[in-house]
């Protein structure tokens, strides 16, 4: 039986986030210039306490500034829109993250569009959507990102490839699909008003599942030596009143069929946040007419 190669995204991220700390290193030696994040929290989700902290983390880890700023639930619309305009113009801060989601009163898409967009460190503000999709150089949201990352440690040329996307979120699934048809891969974008949906993954070289759907991508969807990359993190409750991490993808049918595949947990997870250390590291040098390093 052929078992796929398994992708470890552990040890792909722990690479990328010591060339980022290597390089945050050469920044504040040579050019006195310590990279700054900025982790924007509103209101007490215990699951958004849980990323931000981890954001913060890793970045201290890396070498890299990190501002943690939290806001109360009921903060205005208006407020929240000064004191990031307030981070746009603070020097020392060179990526603005805001947590999402915001509570429901705020407006997360004027949110997004007050952060200056050299400082966008998760590539959602409309300026950087559009530099993505035109091909122009912005700052690019982390998970895609990390999947791309993720698919060049299998793949030299993904030229000509056959690729499908399954979700079509802001957040991953869209820019999941500009960044492999700016490597000039065939793009199919699915999502849940598509119709015949395993006919159209069982033709993909590449498919990259993005649904939050625990287990749908079966093995008779998978073309025989395909990559799949699974972004997908749902609980699965457990008869003990526990629960699992799980993928969108059927790791262990899969596995049979596919050529190589990232596992759920230890596959995708751990990339976004090197990404986001790595696009703190890019919005650093950008800013300061620095050279891009090579990440
Ligand atoms: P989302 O905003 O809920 O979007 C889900 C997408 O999947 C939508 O486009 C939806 O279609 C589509 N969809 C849902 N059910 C479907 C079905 N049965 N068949 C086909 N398409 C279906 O989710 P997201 O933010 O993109 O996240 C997706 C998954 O990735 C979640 O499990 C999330 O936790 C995970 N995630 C992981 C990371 C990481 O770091 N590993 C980062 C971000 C997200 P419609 O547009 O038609 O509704």
């Amino acid at each position: 039986m052929v078992e796929a190669k398994v992708i470890d995204g552990k040890t792909v991220a722990a690479g990328l986030r010591s060339r980022v700390a290597d390089v945050a290193a050469q920044l504040r030696s040579e050019m006195n210039v310590t990279a700054g994040l900025a982790t924007v929290l509103v209101g007490n989700d215990p699951a958004s306490r849980v990323y931000v902290r981890a954001k913060a983390g890793a970045c201290s880890a890396a070498g890299l500034g990190s501002f943690e700023i939290r806001f109360p639930a009921d903060i205005s619309e208006a407020t929240l829109v000064t004191e990031i305009e307030k981070l746009n113009a603070d020097d020392r801060v060179d990526g603005v993250l805001v947590q999402l989601p915001l509570p429901p009163h705020i407006d997360s898409y004027r949110i997004i569009g007050a952060i200056d967009p050299a400082k966008d460190v998760d590539g959602f503000h409309p300026i950087n959507v559009g530099r993505l999709w035109s091909g122009a150089s912005g700052l690019v949201p982390c998970t895609p990102q990390g999947c791309l990352i993720l698919l060049r440690t299998v793949h030299d040329d993904l030229s000509g490839a056959g690729a499908v996307v399954l979700g079509r979120s802001n957040l991953v699934g869209k820019p999941m699909a500009a960044l492999l048809l700016a490597a000039d891969c065939t793009v199919t974008l699915l999502h849940s008003k598509s119709r015949d949906m395993a006919a159209m993954c069982r033709r993909a070289d590449i498919l990259v599942a993005a649904v939050g759907r625990p287990k749908m991508v079966k093995a008779d969807w998978i073309k025989p030596g395909a990559t799949v990359i699974d972004v997908g993190i749902s609980p699965l409750p457990l008869p003990d009143g526990g629960s699992r991490v799980v993928g969108d993808v059927d790791f262990a049918s899969v596995c049979t069929v596919a050529g190589a595949i990232t596992p759920v947990p230890g596959g995708v997870g751990p990339m976004t946040i090197a990404c986001l250390l790595r696009n703190t590291l890019i919005a650093a040098c950008r800013r300061r007419g620095i050279p891009d390093p090579l990440l």
